[in-house]
């Protein structure tokens, strides 16, 4: 093995500790890593399955100091890590997907305009800092349009919807955000995603494209197989594979897709595991999250071909409390993330259902 393939009884470090730390750690811990959680909050969801949890904020420069001289190799389950903490890890060890890929995941406009140059297809949009920006912006893109935070927005967080143009001024004055995108709205007929993985060694692999329902903004169900054309899986898996080496990725990816008529518009990607991918827990042979390790570590990609189709569901806020009716349902995969706040929009767990 080749000095960047890291052995089993590694360490591997993890930039956050929700429910992707914690499947991230597992499937870490099947192949028989250690993992090192990093996180700023009590008790996440991570630290009951991580080898060692550290509770440190982002800006702790000598927690994040010891945390990297802890571990073998860094990654992280979610995009919004300030670049200051990065800097302090890179001192010390290698951090996967590549910061490069972080980047650009963080900002939409970077994001979106990464995608066009690649000659790939988005929503119109155009970039909002002054009230002015937004009219012109309306003018070029139109209504409906939606109205983004170029950064830290999540779950449809940070988004406001224009009617028509006669609203610009109450959405300017709502949106406390300034450094903002104007997004046309895409009139899809289906959402949908590919979950793509790429090795050190450059081999790709990605999982079946999962259809999508979001409701106010966040994932509800992602059923597979997918409801498309096998030409439209093979463009999406082309364009994802393009992506990946494109960046020189290293790890799972998420893109997000919009069937609009019958075009593929990409909406954002995510440079980690993503929700949307859960299904391949019960579906494959190789889930996402293995997937990520192996990838990380320098290993092989595993087998992510689908053996079952499945319907996977979140459970988001009180859904939680149906939790005893799914337990006597034996017949489907149930997740828990044992997160003791109970919140709207919170996701709890999620399960997967087998249907062939
Ligand atoms: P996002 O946080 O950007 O992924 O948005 C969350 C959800 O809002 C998406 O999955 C879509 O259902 C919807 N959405 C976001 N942007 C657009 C758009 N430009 N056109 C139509 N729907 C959108």
């Amino acid at each position: 093995m080749s000095k960047s393939v890291l052995l089993s009884g590694s360490t591997i470090g993890i930039l956050g500790g929700g429910q992707l730390g914690q499947m991230l750690s597992m499937a870490a811990s099947r192949l028989g890593f250690k993992t090192h959680v990093f996180e700023p909050s009590a008790n996440p969801p991570a630290s009951n399955v991580s080898s060692i949890f550290t509770q440190a904020e982002y800006d702790d420069y000598k927690a994040l100091e010891q945390f990297s001289s802890s571990v073998d190799v860094v990654t992280y389950e979610f995009e919004n890590i300030p670049t200051g903490a990065l800097d302090i890890i890179e001192r010390q060890c290698e951090i996967f997907p590549s910061r490069e890929a972080l980047k650009i995941s963080q900002d939409r406009l970077l994001e979106k305009e990464f995608i066009n140059k690649l000659g790939f297809k988005t929503a119109n949009f155009y970039e909002v800092s002054t009230q002015e920006d937004l009219t012109h912006a309306i003018d070029q893109v139109g209504t409906p349009s939606i109205l983004k935070t170029r950064r830290f927005g999540y779950d449809g967080k940070g988004q406001l919807k224009l009617e028509s143009a006669s609203q610009a001024e109450d959405i300017w004055k709502e949106s406390s955000a300034k450094d903002l995108i104007l997004e046309g709205f895409v009139n899809f007929s289906r959402e949908f995603s590919v979950i793509g993985s790429r090795s050190k060694d450059g081999q790709i692999s990605c999982f079946d494209p999962g259809e999508n329902v979001h409701k106010e903004g966040i994932l509800r169900t992602t059923t597979v197989p997918a409801n498309l054309t096998v030409q439209q899986k093979t463009e999406a898996v082309l364009i994802t594979a393009k992506i990946l080496e494109s960046l020189n990725y290293v790890g799972v990816i998420g893109i997000e897709f919009f069937l609009e008529k019958n075009s593929l518009v990409i909406n954002e990607f995510a440079p980690r595991v993503h929700n949307s991918g859960h299904w391949t827990q019960n579906g494959c042979t190789v889930d996402q999250f293995e997937q990520h390790i192996r990838a990380i570590t320098g290993w092989k990609l595993g087998n992510a071909e689908r053996h079952s189709d499945i319907i996977m569901e979140n459970l988001i806020g009180d859904d939680i409390y149906k939790t005893n009716k799914l337990v006597a349902d034996g017949s489907l995969a149930l997740h828990l993330y044992g997160k003791a706040d109970v919140n709207p929009g919170r996701k709890m767990g999620h399960f997967n259902r087998i249907k062939k």
